[in-house]
């Protein structure tokens, strides 16, 4: 193995203890905590699992943690009904509707009741709308963790070759747009792309988001390429990437493990972001160095 391994979870970490450090100011200046609301519906294990960790997470930043369990049965226009009274809660700055809900629901409904000031995951079209522009947006966690790892690792971004591995709204398309705010070239590759190997191949940076275990190999990468594997896929109760580590770590310049790469930085960047619009509705200038 010859690669750097970037350690997510240390750089998680940090910025977790930078957010928290930088509560007391906006709570002396505001009057209030940053306040998180987390809604969960039903009892996916997966999603209980992170709903009580971004509780914690919070409550240990010093911001307030507001978590809404709804049984699996909850209507629609129930679940629309406590988003809009959350959107009124003026105690509370960041709402995540923990994703995915049942199937009777229909997420972007949901979503599109979110006030975007408050939309902490970006998924609402009004921040995708705004970060496709290159406005000030709320931008999707797990992209923006991306971007943090990448600049921590390169330096300045512009000019280079990148390459995302998928297209969904949550990950490949607001982690194209940020590369190419930070001046990259981008390919998005996905499902249909032909020559799949070859695509990625051009890359100085690759972005790994296909939920496909260990499909991109050493043999794919340009050597020295910078790989930041999103994927979570369980086999055999083991964590694996989209990427095949060992191989991949042969040729890369460095790479995200998994588990300890991406994952951790998901929940730091929740917090950043709750920060961040506490600021925004406070009419406060953004937290410097987050
Ligand atoms: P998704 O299923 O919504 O999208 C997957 C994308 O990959 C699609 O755009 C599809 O076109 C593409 N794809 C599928 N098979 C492909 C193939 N064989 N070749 C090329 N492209 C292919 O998934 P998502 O929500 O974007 O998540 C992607 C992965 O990232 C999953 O493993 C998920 O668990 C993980 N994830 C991790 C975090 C984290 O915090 N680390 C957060 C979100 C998602």
């Amino acid at each position: 193995m010859s690669a750097a391994v970037i350690d997510g979870k240390a750089f998680a970490e940090r910025l977790r203890e930078r957010v928290a450090e930088a509560v007391p100011a906006f709570a002396s200046r505001a009057g209030r905590k940053p306040g998180l609301a987390v809604v969960l519906v039903g009892d996916d294990p997966a999603s209980r699992v992170y709903v009580r960790s971004k509780g914690k997470a919070t409550l240990a930043a010093g911001m307030a943690s507001f978590e809404h369990c709804l049984a699996e049965a909850t209507g629609q226009a129930e679940l629309v009904d406590l988003v809009q009274s959350l959107n009124r809660d003026d105690r509370v700055d960041g709402i995540l509707v923990q994703l995915p809900l049942p199937r009777h629901i229909d997420d972007k409904a949901v979503i599109g009741v979110i006030d975007p000031a408050k939309d902490v995951d970006g998924f609402h079209v009004e921040n995708a709308g705004r970060l496709a522009v290159g406005e000030e947006a709320l931008v999707p966690c797990t992209p923006l963790g991306c971007i943090m790892l990448l600049k921590d690792r390169l330096g300045d971004l512009s000019g280079l070759e990148a390459v995302v591995v998928g297209r969904s709204n949550i990950v490949g398309k607001p982690m194209a747009q940020l590369l190419i705010r930070e001046n990259c070239t981008v390919t998005t590759a996905h499902s249909r792309t032909r020559d799949l190997p070859a695509v990625v191949r051009r890359g100085d940076i690759v972005v790994a988001a296909a939920g496909r275990a260990e499909m991109i190999k050493g043999d794919w990468l340009k050597p020295g390429a910078t790989v930041i594997d999103v994927g979570i896929n369980r086999i055999a109760g083991k964590l694996v990437g989209d990427v095949d580590f060992e191989s991949a770590a042969a040729t890369a310049g460095a790479i995200t493990p998994v588990p300890g790469g991406v994952g951790p930085m998901t929940i730091a960047v929740l917090l950043r972001n709750t920060l961040t619009a506490a600021h925004a509705r406070a009419g406060l200038p953004a937290p410097e160095g987050l």
